[in-house]
Formats: structure tokens, C-alpha cells, sequence
């Protein structure tokens, strides 16, 4: 049985599900996407490649209402973040179309000494695949595809299961912007076929974003088979609050960026770590402002936060929280888990012992912590398994800077969150996993920078 369906989140209706591919089918796609390798992506030019990026971006924009209803429903997502998410991963294409030449252009070296001359060339490495994750179902793929594409590596995709078409779209999406056969290809594979792609000696990468287990699991065979990798994993992202000249708009912004996409962001602000002197007030102004905010239908524009992705993740959030409190956290609600709608929810006094305090919570839950000092403030903030993303508010830009070089975080927002952008490189260190996307270094990692040197 497939497990690749669409069940939406606020109805618990299954929508459709998709038959998965076989072995047989699953080896012509390797093949196909090999020979778009050897044929259309060494013959193509940077330009051509960017022009047909060029029309993937538009293809987006003409097709935005469409593309942002499948989301809504596959994972619950309110309709305007669905547009958003649509808008910027348009401007991903567009924005590697746009760098195209400048990302990929010869970079000359300055001899020692010898006769001659050398300088790199970025040349593509050939068939990857990616494993995507769903909470963003079209800006996670645009990041990988995107710079892959200019480049000229071919694609072979497999979409996280709860999002099938969206993964249809997308491929139709490049199938109709003009890249030929096995540039991008869609498939409803399991784990198992994911490692027989992975260990093939046809695919030459592999890019997964989602949890670190699965992140574990492709990175072995990885391994096994010599296969670069790039791992976007989970986050506990630390929102530091040192001082502020602007409360209500810090704590605007920290509920912004809790209850983005309903909590389910790798990089939301998920641990609240404040100053002992802005503690009480602080705390009172954010829960009183968190739980303001309600789940609810999600295809009504103006919701706050839709349902979770799926009942299980809902579960799972529930079980967290509750094992939180029994533990000997304090929380602060609107009430109880309705289905897949959770309540916005405040824990504080959660200390180191708490076996939660080094969980990831995926949903609209934060933590409030105290810190005596801004060095308490930092010990806290990297007392993480993970160093994904962080936060710092601040009124002192030498402090700022001072804190952002200790933060051990792949990404460091100063007085703003919800910042990210195309050119922004997006990525963790420690256990949120290795390599970057998006900017010029997410340019770079799947190439061969070719040596060229003339005597
Ligand atoms: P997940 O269960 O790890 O799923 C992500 C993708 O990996 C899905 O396509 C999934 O396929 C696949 N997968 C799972 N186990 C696998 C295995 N053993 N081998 C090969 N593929 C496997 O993650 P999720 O629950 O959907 O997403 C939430 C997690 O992703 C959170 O931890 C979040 O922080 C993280 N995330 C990180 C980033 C980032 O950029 N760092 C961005 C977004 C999300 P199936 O769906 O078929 O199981």
C-alpha cells in the first residue's frame, strides 16, 4: 500500500492517495535523469538553463492560487502563508536565473609562481536527489532544484509522503517551463528505494531536509556509497532578549516567530531566553500575546495558525508537552488539543533535568527561560543539540556582535526574525546537520570546482 496520500489536516479527510513507483520504473528514472546529464546539461549554456529557471519562477506566479489550495489541504497551512510561500520560492528560481552567470563564472588564481596560468571552473556533478520535507512543500524544493539546476545536476526528487501534489505540480511546473526529460522528476518512492538511489553509481549527492533520524539514515548510505551530502535538520532556535527599547514590538516579534507556519519551521524561535531584569514583564506581555492566538480553518484568510501537519504530529506534541509538565514545568494555555488544532501554549520553569528541555517541539509551544547574565544568556542559548538558527535582541550593537560570535547557530538574526531570504545561506551546524542552501554557498555545493591550470 501507498503511503504517499493526501489527507488534510483540519477535516482528516483522505483526499487521494498515489501508487508508488516500482524498482523498474524507479531504474528508468536514473537512467533518464543520467542521460540528461550527459546530453542536455553539458550541451546547454548558463543562459539557456537560467532562462528556463527564468520561466519556472513565472510559472509559479501565474499558477499561485492554484499552487497555494494543494498545500492548504495537504498540510494545513493558512492560505496566505500558502501564497507567501509561493512568492518567495518564485523569487529562488528567479534569483539563481538572475546569478546564473555570476555564480558560475571562471574564478581566476594567482600563481605563485610557473609559467601560465590557472583559474576554477564550477562544473555540475550529475544526478542528485533530494528528500524534502512538508512544511514547506515548494520553498524546500525551489532551494534544492534552484541553484542544481543552474548548475546543471539533474534532479531526482522525493517529496516528503503527506505531499503529493504538490510534488506533482512542481514537476509539472518544470516539465512545462521546457526541461527536458530527467532535469526533474518526481518520485513516490520509500526509504528503501531512496538508498537504492542513493547507492547507484549513476547519482552523485544527495540533499535531505527534515529530522535528524532521517538525516541519519541517508547520511549512512551516503557514506557507504562515497556520496556527497547536505543535511538541513531540525532546530531548537534560541530568541535571546538582552534589552529592548520597544517592548511590545519585541514581543510582537517573538510570537511571529513561534507561530510562523503553526510552529512548524525548523528555524522558528522556539526557546525564549530573557534577561533577569525584562523576565517578568516580558513573559507576562508574550503569553498574554501567545495566547491570543488561536488555530483554525485554514482556507479562511486572516487565520493565526492552521491545524498541525497530521493527528500524529499533534499526538506527538501533546505527549511532549504533557511529559513537560509532569516533569515539573509550568504552563500556561487556551485550553486543550482539539484533533490536530493545539492550543498555543507557554511553558516556564523548565529546568536542565526536564528530559524535554532538549526536545524539539514542532508546533506553536515555547519556552521561557531566565538568564542572570548576558554569559548565562549564551551557556543557555548552546545548550542545544542543535545550531540551526538564532535570534538576539539587543540595544547595544557591540553586544550584539559580541553574543552573535558565540552563538553556536549556522545563522544569527539581530533585532528581526522571519528574515530569511534568496540570497540569505541557510543552514546548521552540530546536530541541524551540515552544508547550506540558498545564496552563493548554496551554489556550491553540489559542483565540481575544476582545477584549470595552462602552462
Ligand atoms: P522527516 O520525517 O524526517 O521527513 C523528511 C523527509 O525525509 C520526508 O520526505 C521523509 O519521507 C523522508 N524520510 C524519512 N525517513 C527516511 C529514511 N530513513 N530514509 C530516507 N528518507 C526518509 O521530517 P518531517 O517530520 O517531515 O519534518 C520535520 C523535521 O524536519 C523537523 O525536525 C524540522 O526541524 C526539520 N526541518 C528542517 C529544515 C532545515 O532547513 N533545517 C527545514 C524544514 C524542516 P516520508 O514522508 O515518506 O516519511
Amino acid at each position: 500500500v501507498s503511503h504517499h496520500a493526501v489527507i488534510n489536516p483540519a477535516t482528516g479527510e483522505t483526499i487521494k492517495t498515489y501508487p508508488q513507483i516500482s524498482s523498474d520504473e524507479l531504474e528508468q528514472v536514473i537512467a533518464t535523469a543520467d542521460e540528461a546529464h550527459h546530453g542536455w546539461s553539458r550541451n546547454s549554456s548558463v543562459d539557456e538553463r537560467a532562462a528556463l529557471l527564468r520561466k519556472v519562477g513565472e510559472l509559479h506566479a501565474e499558477r499561485r492560487d492554484q499552487l497555494a489550495a494543494v498545500i492548504v489541504r495537504e498540510m494545513g497551512k493558512p492560505l496566505d502563508q500558502a501564497l507567501g510561500e509561493v512568492d518567495y520560492a518564485a523569487n529562488i528560481y528567479r534569483y539563481y536565473a538572475d546569478n546564473a552567470q555570476e555564480f558560475l563564472k571562471d574564478e581566476p588564481i594567482t600563481l605563485l609562481g610557473g609559467e601560465g596560468s590557472a583559474f576554477m571552473r564550477s562544473s555540475s556533478l550529475g544526478v542528485l536527489i533530494g528528500v524534502m520535507p512538508w512544511n514547506f512543500p515548494y520553498y524546500q524544493v525551489a532551494r534544492f532544484a534552484g541553484p542544481n539546476l543552474m548548475t546543471g545536476n539533474t534532479i531526482i526528487l522525493k517529496h516528503a509522503s503527506q505531499c503529493p501534489e504538490s510534488a506533482a505540480a512542481i514537476e509539472r511546473i518544470f516539465h512545462d517551463a521546457g526541461f527536458p526529460a530527467g532535469a526533474y522528476t518526481n518520485v513516490y518512492a520509500d526509504s528503501e528505494q531512496v538508498a537504492t538511489v542513493i547507492a547507484d553509481p549513476r547519482v552523485q549527492g544527495v540533499s535531505l531536509t527534515g529530522s535528524e533520524g532521517a538525516g541519519a539514515a541517508v547520511a549512512e548510505v551516503a557514506g557507504r556509497h562515497l556520496k556527497k551530502v547536505v543535511l538541513e535538520l531540525g532546530g531548537s532556535d534560541p530568541f535571546i532578549l538582552l534589552s529592548t527599547d520597544d517592548m511590545a514590538a519585541t514581543v510582537a516579534a517573538a510570537v511571529a516567530g513561534r507561530l510562523r507556519n503553526g510552529g512548524q519551521a525548523c528555524d522558528a524561535a522556539k526557546r525564549f531566553i530573557v534577561i533577569d531584569e525584562l523576565y517578568d514583564e516580558f513573559t507576562e506581555k508574550f503569553t498574554t500575546a501567545m495566547l491570543a492566538n488561536s488555530p483554525s480553518d485554514p482556507t479562511v484568510p486572516g487565520a493565526d495558525y492552521g491545524p498541525l501537519s497530521s493527528l500524529g504530529a499533534a499526538e506527538h506534541l501533546e505527549e511532549q508537552v504533557e511529559r513537560a509538565v509532569a516533569q515539573g514545568a509550568t504552563l500556561a494555555s487556551t485550553g486543550k488539543r482539539s484533533g490536530t488544532f493545539y492550543p498555543a501554549t507557554v511553558l516556564t520553569d523548565v529546568t536542565r533535568d526536564n528530559d524535554t528541555y532538549h526536545e524539539e517541539f514542532f508546533g506553536p509551544v515555547a519556552f521561557v527561560y531566565r538568564a542572570a547574565s548576558e554569559d548565562e544568556a549564551v551557556d543557555l542559548a548552546n545548550d542545544t543539540p542543535f545550531g540551526l538558527g538564532s535570534y538576539l535582541f539587543t540595544t547595544d550593537p557591540e553586544q550584539a556582535l559580541r553574543v552573535a560570535d558565540r552563538i553556536e547557530a549556522g545563522m544569527v538574526f539581530v533585532n528581526l526574525v522571519d528574515a530569511g531570504g534568496a540570497e540569505l545561506p541557510f543552514g546548521g551546524v552540530k546536530r541541524s546537520g551540515f552544508g547550506r542552501e540558498l545564496g552563493r554557498f548554496g551554489a556550491n555545493e553540489f559542483v565540481n570546482k575544476k582545477l584549470i591550470r595552462i602552462g
